[in-house]
């Protein structure tokens, strides 16, 4: 070994350290993803670089990454056989932060408001090993780069400096020792040396990194003597990353189930990877069951974020509209910070541009399955559809194929719901509209003295029953060129275009009862706003009817339990 260099690090890392280890991260147990995750890339790195450069002699046999914990040194030990770092690489990457915007970046957080401002900020960029410090008090690094003879070792307690050194005799690949903190509840600090907290956070956040991380565990053998054997802690398996045409529906199925706890097979799979300059892959699940909490306040939205295999977060509402809250999946993009911020994420462009090409492809895949299986679409609408149909309100942009999917109880068939597309087919020679009243039940619906005119002339329309539906159609203004029109509201002129003597009749019926409507409206006058004559009655002698601009009495009755 050569002699000890003492450096300082540079003004920017020593002050993102100090934000780092006054915990900006409440989970602290992060450090153990961002270590592994570096490991990987070294790992990564070197298969790629045998690859690419023959002449360089390194052993890429059993590439792996090792947990090690002494419990009487109170440290924990990272450890990979990936490609290293050359002491230029450790004083370039390790002690300084090679990252352009560091300086406006801490400008920006030491005038952020709080602490989650702050962590905000610092998602977008990332600290990566520096996370080491919220549970460490000493750091040392031992590395040798392969196709180098020198090792280096490079030791800090995250102050201001840290100490450089020459190192011989070391394998290939870097070893990253935590001198670990004392356990500290209050603080987020738990007991990293116990084996099943670092089972928990390795199942938690790195299950799917492709190599194994391995960890000896000690067992009681015979006769007392206990033995070691290495235990690889994760799956590997990361379904989404394979190749479409290599993974059968059982693995989907089984996958589903893993990460969805449901014990039914989704009703539909979608797996994509996107190229290029924001490259992602997606594994996403329709389940076939509605969960119980779908409509619960705070149910979860069943997609998860994973940077290259590592788990970031669940429940990601920056991939997934809140009307396809019970799709659930995997996606994991290449060129995110570990850690990402969900405000951050809100408003990401790149990300905004994954959720639009996701949506399509959920509203393709049920679209195809519309197309191709219609009684399981019926299934899968009854399981779902009411949630879809908060997309018409929700998601302007997708409103067209929203309206393709829809279907709606109607009075032409009692027994099954008509899509629009259907109603359009059937509608009558001149009608324009697509007609429809909404209330509590069916029942009530075809009760309405609303109903009578239409019944009587044979117009279909629509029963809208679910409180949204009120919504929607009112917002809604048109499939395929017809407006939505409440039979409730407004004067819907059923008579147009029928002849002259029926123009005739109209200018008698309305002098007959001219005297009747100034006296009806005086004497209701704190109920209605005006009485008129009527061509939508048939037998009931009178029926209350919403301006156009007045909310019908459904949606009053929404509004008013919502407490506006
Ligand atoms: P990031 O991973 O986002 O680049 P980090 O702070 O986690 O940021 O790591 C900084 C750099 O240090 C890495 O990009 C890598 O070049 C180097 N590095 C860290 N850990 C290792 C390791 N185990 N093996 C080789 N290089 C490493
Ligand atoms: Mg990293």
């Amino acid at each position: 070994g050569g002699s000890v260099e003492t450096l300082e690090f540079q003004a920017e890392t020593r002050q993102l350290l100090q934000l780092v280890i006054h915990s900006i991260y409440s989970n602290k147990d992060i450090f153990l993803r961002e270590l592994i995750s570096n490991a990987s890339d070294a790992l990564d790195k070197l298969r790629l670089e045998s690859l690419v450069d023959s002449d360089l002699e390194a052993d890429t046999s059993d590439l792996h990454i090792v947990l090690e914990v002494d419990a009487e040194a109170r440290t924990l030990t990272v450890r990979d056989n990936g490609v290293g770092m050359t002491r230029d690489e450790v004083v370039e990457l390790i002690g300084t932060i090679a990252k352009s915007g560091t300086a406006g970046l801490l400008e920006k957080v030491k005038q952020a408001k709080d602490a989650e401002a702050a962590q905000s900020l610092i998602g977008q960029f990332g600290v990566g090993f520096y996370s080491a410090f919220m549970v460490a008090d000493k750091v040392s690094l031992r590395t040798r780069r392969a196709g180098s003879e020198a090792g280096t070792l490079w030791e800090s307690d995250g102050q201001g400096t840290y100490d450089i050194a020459e190192a011989d005799g070391l394998p290939v690949g870097t070893e990253v020792v935590l001198h670990l903190k004392p356990v500290d509840s209050e603080d987020g600090v738990a007991d990293y040396l116990a084996e099943w907290k670092l089972r928990q956070i390795v199942k938690q956040y790195s299950d799917f990194i492709r190599w194994p991380i391995r960890m000896p565990i000690e067992r009681g053998g015979e006769d007392g003597v206990s033995v070691t054997e290495l235990q690889t802690l994760n799956s590997m398996k990361a379904l989404w990353a394979r190749p479409r045409s290599e993974v059968s529906q059982e693995e989907y199925n089984e996958f589903y189930k893993q990460i969805s706890h449901d014990w039914n097979d989704p009703a539909e799979t979608v797996h994509m990877r996107a190229e290029g300059t924001f490259e992602y892959e997606a594994l996403l699940f329709i389940p076939s069951q509605a969960p119980f909490d779908l409509f619960s306040r705070d149910t979860k939205r069943g997609v998860q974020l994973y940077v290259k295999r590592v788990f970031i977060m669940d429940d990601c509402e920056a991939l997934m509209p809140n009307y396809l809250r019970f799709v659930k999946g995997v996606v994991d993009a290449h060129d995110l910070s570990l850690n990402i911020s969900r405000e951050i994420l809100q408003h990401d462009r790149q990300i905004r541009g994954v959720r639009r090409r996701l949506v399509k492809k959920v509203l393709g895949s049920i679209k195809d399955m519309q197309t191709a299986d219609a009684e399981r679409y019926a299934k899968l609408w009854a399981q779902f559809g009411r949630v879809l149909k908060e997309g018409l309100i929700e998601d302007t942009d997708n409103v067209e194929a929203l309206l393709d999917l829809i279907c709606l109880d109607s009075t032409h068939d009692a027994e099954k719901p008509t899509t629009l597309r259907d109603y359009v087919s059937r509608m009558k020679d001149g009608q324009d509209a697509v007609y429809y009243l909404t209330g509590a039940n069916r029942a009530t619906v075809e009760n309405s003295p609303h109903m009578e005119a239409f019944a009587a002339k044979g117009y279909e329309v629509l029963i809208l029953t679910d409180p949204v539906d009120e919504v929607w159609a009112e917002q809604v203004p048109a499939f395929d060129g017809h407006p939505f029109q409440s039979i409730a509201k407004g004067q819907v002129d059923l008579d147009a275009g029928e002849d002259e003597a029926a123009g005739e009749e109209k200018a008698q019926r309305e002098a007959d009862f001219a005297a009747l409507l100034p006296w009806l409206a005086a004497t209701l006058s704190e109920h209605v706003k005006q009485a008129r004559l009527s061509s939508r009655l048939t037998t009931s002698a009178a029926c209350v009817v919403g301006d156009d601009e007045d909310m019908t009495p459904m949606l009053e009755k929404m509004y008013r339990a919502m407490g506006q």
